[in-house]
């Protein structure tokens, strides 16, 4: 079983990089019957956000990223805040002290800027690295004076003494590596008492028995130093496994410019946790083995297929990976047997619910109007799918039926009520005119040459409506309509002026007022016979 943990500072929120880092360490711990620890490291007082902690809590729970230790809940080996621990701490740093792998610096901030510049001269006048090392003063001052200056009550940081030789350091992802150069001095306890993160990490990833350490590989510069650390306690390091920096198309690091780093950003375009951590995964990471030839995936699979091998380097982030995979979650969620009501309405009826009610059924005002010219009194010749008075779907099913033709469109409602509304409601006379004359415009279409004759396009929609006519009810089927439709097409004489032209297009025209949709048999089937000979009258007045 590995312990694993997830170590945020609350300096900030949790963000898409986070939410990743969190989740693989949370699936190893699951995959192996281990155990997840959240550990909040808020030694750097001055950079904390106030509410950042009470969020974390919040946006974790939300993310379902269940812990089995932590600040909150407690644990074995508690306390699980930085801050809480600073005896901890203390008792680390003394032991080195005492055996002399670090040293106390009594000089105040102004002499260690002092220090800083001089340092800084002496390499522009082309001293080397190394020779500056230990220029700080206070390296020389005595184990004693030292002692009692402490005791006395001055001030002091300390400084750690690394390695004189650069040690190895093991990462699952990028092996074994050892820098050119030894680590030169660090500070591990800042002048107001806390520790840094470098010795509250090792630390605390040793006292919490933690056996492998996923984070981002911005953490791999301060590796070489943790490693010297253990050393120094005489510990064994976990295994680490530093996991690619996520990156825009442009390959620039993702920063909180991105608004697609934002937990926020998530939740407002309702994607499910489910969807984010199938998303989050799958960057720089994939299962060992598929089923399918599909990214789907729930936590369940995730767990079960969880392994530790992830991509090197950045890792490049694609917002339309994610939109799919909310479609395919959308979907699961419907097809589900039994179904989850409450996660139904809060990622596919509400998000539908809102896009409906940004509608503008009953405006008038001429801009609107023109883009979606919906009267009121087609919205009453609507099946009673949605209530407008209350905003409410209430007929869902009516509604997944809708869906089932167009899943490709149903992670995005918005797009879903724009691009279908017309299954939905009788297309007015105004929007069946506008997609004419997209039409028009597309296919240079003026009419179609069926059999020897040519029809002009109300001719063509005569035509077909007049053989819809003679097809009764109880042939009308996805299997007989989408024959009948097929062999009319075939009575359309191709030349090669024109290949595109087809009596698919005047037929969507008439029915939906729309190039684009399910194939028209369906949308016949979804409206009826009835409905489809009055939207085909409709169209001919
Ligand atoms: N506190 C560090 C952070 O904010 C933890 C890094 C690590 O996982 O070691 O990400």
């Amino acid at each position: 079983p590995c312990r694993t943990r997830f170590a945020p500072s609350p300096t900030g929120y949790l963000h898409l990089g986070s939410i990743r880092t969190a989740l693989y360490n949370y699936l190893l711990a699951r995959a192996t019957n281990g155990q997840f620890v959240l550990r909040l490291e808020d030694t750097d007082q001055s950079r904390l956000v106030g509410d950042a902690e009470a969020k974390l809590y919040e946006d974790l729970r939300w993310a379902k990223l269940t812990y089995d230790e932590g600040p909150d809940i407690g644990g074995p080996y508690g306390p699980y805040r930085q801050s809480e621990r600073l005896p901890i701490y203390d008792e680390h740093v003394n032991r080195l002290l005492k055996e002399g792998k670090a040293y106390r610096c009594f000089c105040t901030p102004k002499q260690i800027d002092e220090l800083n510049a001089a340092k800084t001269k002496a390499l522009e006048a082309g001293h080397h690295h190394d020779d500056l090392k230990s220029s700080n003063p206070c390296f020389h001052i005595s184990a004693e004076e030292s002692e009692e200056r402490a005791s006395k009550g001055e001030k002091y940081a300390v400084i750690y003494k690394p390695s004189p030789t650069p040690l190895q350091v093991d990462d699952i992802v990028y092996t074994k590596f050892r820098n050119a150069r030894p680590e030169s001095e660090f500070i591990i306890r800042k002048r107001d008492g806390f520790p840094t993160y470098h010795l509250a990490n090792v630390v605390d990833d040793h006292l919490m028995k933690i056996t492998h350490v996923i984070r981002g590989a911005e953490w791999l510069i301060s590796t070489p130093r943790h490693v010297d650390l253990y050393r120094a306690f005489g510990w064994e390091p976990p295994q680490f496994a530093h996991v690619g920096l996520l990156v825009d198309k442009n390959r620039q690091k993702l920063s909180k410019r991105h608004d697609a780093v934002h937990l926020a950003w998530y939740k407002q375009r309702n994607i499910a946790p489910e969807a984010l951590h199938n998303f989050a995964a799958l960057l720089g990471w994939a299962p060992k083995a598929r089923k399918e030839k599909t990214d789907f995936m729930t936590l369940d699979d995730m767990v079960n297929n969880f392994h530790l091998r992830f991509t090197k380097g950045d890792v490049m982030v694609n917002l339309h990976k994610l939109e799919y995979l909310k479609e395919k979650h959308n979907v699961h969620l419907i097809s589900q047997e039994p179904r989850d009501e409450a996660q139904v309405k809060e990622y596919i009826v509400r998000p539908l619910e809102t896009a409906l009610n940004g509608f503008p059924m009953e405006s008038n005002s001429d801009s609107t109007a023109a883009v979606l010219p919906l009267t009121p009194e087609m919205a009453l010749q609507t099946k009673a799918a949605y209530d407008q008075e209350t905003g409410t779907i209430t007929d869902l099913a009516y509604f997944l039926e809708a869906a089932r033709f167009t899943t490709l469109h149903l992670w995005n409602p918005t797009q879903f009520v724009a691009r279908y509304r017309w299954l939905l409601w009788q297309p007015p006379k105004s929007a069946l005119e506008d997609s004419l004359r997209r039409l028009v415009k597309m296919d240079s279409y003026e009419g179609l040459t069926i059999g020897e004759e040519f029809l002009n396009r109300i001719e063509v929609v005569m035509f077909i409506r007049d053989i819809m006519k003679s097809i009764p009810e109880e042939k009308w089927n996805v299997d007989f309509l989408s024959q009948a439709i097929k062999d009319m097409n075939i009575k359309v004489k191709r030349d090669k002026a024109s290949p595109k032209e087809n009596i698919y297009s005047p037929l969507q025209w008439a029915l939906i007022a729309s190039e684009n949709g399910p194939a028209v048999w369906e949308q016949m089937v979804f409206l009826g016979r009835e409905e489809t000979l009055i939207r085909l009258d409709h169209a001919l007045e």
